[in-house]
């Protein structure tokens, strides 16, 4: 280590954008501390990304691994930032940061706001992905799947759903809803191919007989869409589980019998096309679609709570990004008309549900040398000085009764928990409680 000064910046958020963007800090000699909410690092890349994509979370977390073990990056886990986390981003704006990077993704629950939302039986698709992908607290809830399952959208959120009733539980039919039409999906058809064996071609034929009127109506060819189907290789094999699609459906409650979902209630839409822009319509028509299970996956919002000034959804940055590129990253003080100097946003916690791994990898470099740009205008400080700064924070948590988790004790969790994997003859183990994860680590 030089004795050149060095910047101090804290990144709270250790997904794959707070890891991305504390490798593009310390790529410049910057000293990075990385808080991170849950023990292990990793965020949607160790907890969202589909349970048994086993190739692609290794490979990520080799990547991170490599990260993390860069002698400028400091991770502690089991630290909440926000109003009622372990330190406030007041508490981080006083410690003396050059910068302080927000990571967090997007925790928020983007709620329809219709009735019959949080029955049992109703879930928002991220609760349900953390659950199965054995992130605590989720892993610790039930989230029971039952023989017909609704999913309401169309993305790529919807294909992982679907997989997991499909190949993971016990239902015969999964519906995915979806407001628009066929030709606005937005699923990967690379990701489909992943629930290929349960689609059923003869519906899927039929719900496009059914819509062709109104795609016709907005210069829309239903033929298309037909003649893809019948490119597509028939699956070697097939699933017990039927997969079909119901388009031109608005969710408008929940209906319950004794507590429990029974259907989902729709109004029937009709398509709208202004310039490009395909919207869907209400007719007033309702339809009940019966069902025991219904996932709503529509994508999330940032967390309100984390003490950032946010509205509609996400966390508010400053205006003039048009012009100042820079200004997207910014967080911005509506309440004093100002920017939150020193404060910024990246990957998810900047655009709540945008994009795969690649996407955040990208908004965090770039939002890191937009950060960049302004911390060299500071003077810096001594390795020394930056150390103690580290320590005092590391004491500061800790003093506040928080068992912090540190990279080696990550290490030392994953070693365990591939040990068990061994034995039981299983691809993967998770510990299935922060508790089992802190009491292993007292072992
Ligand atoms: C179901 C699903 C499947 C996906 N599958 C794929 C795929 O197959 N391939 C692919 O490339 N991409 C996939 N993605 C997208 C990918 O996961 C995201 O692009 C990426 O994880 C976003 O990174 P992020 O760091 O912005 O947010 P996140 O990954 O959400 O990370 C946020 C981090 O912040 C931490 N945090 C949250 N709140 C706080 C707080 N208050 N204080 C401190 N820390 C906090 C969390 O612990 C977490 O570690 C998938 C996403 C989902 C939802």
């Amino acid at each position: 280590m030089t004795n050149d000064p060095v910047h101090l910046v804290a990144v709270i958020g250790a997904g794959p954008a707070g890891l991305f963007a504390a490798r593009a800090l310390a790529a410049t000699g910057a000293r990075v501390i990385l808080l991170n909410r849950d023990i292990k690092p990793g965020g949607l890349a160790e907890y969202g990304i589909f349970l048994n994509k086993y190739k692609m979370k290794g490979g990520l977390r080799r990547q991170f691994q490599k990260i993390l073990t860069d002698p400028r990056v400091t991770y502690l886990g089991n630290v909440v930032v926000g109003e009622r986390g372990a330190l406030r981003v007041s508490d981080l704006r006083g410690a003396g940061f050059d910068a302080l990077v927000f990571a967090i993704g997007a925790q928020g629950t983007k709620y329809l706001g219709i009735e019959g939302e949080r029955l049992p039986g109703v879930y928002h698709a991220k609760d349900l992905v953390y659950h199965y992908n054995r992130l605590p607290p989720f892993s610790e809830q039930h989230y029971p799947i039952g023989k017909r399952v609704v999913i309401v959208g169309v993305g790529n959120v919807m294909v992982d759903i679907a997989n997991y009733a499909i190949h993971f539980c016990d239902a015969d039919e999964v519906i995915a809803v979806a407001r628009r039409g066929p030709f606005e999906k937005a699923y990967d058809d690379r990701e489909f191919e992943d629930v290929e064996d349960a689609f059923d071609r003869e519906l899927y034929r039929k719900e496009i007989e059914r819509v062709r009127p109104h795609l016709a109506a907005v210069g829309q060819d239903a033929d298309q869409l037909l003649s893809a189907l019948a490119r597509r290789p028939e699956p070697d094999t097939r699933a017990r589980t039927k997969l079909s699609f119901r388009f031109l459906a608005s969710p408008r409650r929940v209906i319950a019998a004794n507590g429990r979902a029974v259907a989902l209630e729709v109004e029937e839409t009709r398509l709208d096309r202004k310039g490009d822009r395909i919207s869907a319509v209400g007719t007033g028509e309702i339809t009940l679609i019966p069902c025991d299970t219904v996932v709503f996956a529509v994508g999330d919002r940032v967390d309100e709570d984390a003490g950032l000034p946010y509205k509609d959804g996400l966390y508010v940055t400053a205006p003039g990004s048009e012009t100042d590129p820079a200004a997207a990253y910014q967080v911005w003080d509506p309440a004093t008309g100002a920017p939150m100097e020193g404060v910024h946003v990246v990957g998810w916690a900047r655009r709540a549900s945008d994009g795969v791994v690649g996407r955040a990898r990208l908004d965090a470099e770039t939002g890191v040398k937009h950060v960049l740009a302004k911390v060299k205008a500071a003077p810096g400080r001594s390795p020394e000085e930056a150390e103690r700064a580290v320590n005092a924070l590391v004491d500061t948590i800790r003093a506040r009764g928080v068992p912090t988790v540190t990279y080696p004790q990550v290490l030392e969790l994953e070693a365990k928990e591939r040990a068990r994997a061994a034995a039981d003859k299983v691809e993967e183990y998770k510990f299935g409680s922060n508790r089992e994860m802190l009491e292993e680590l007292t072992r």
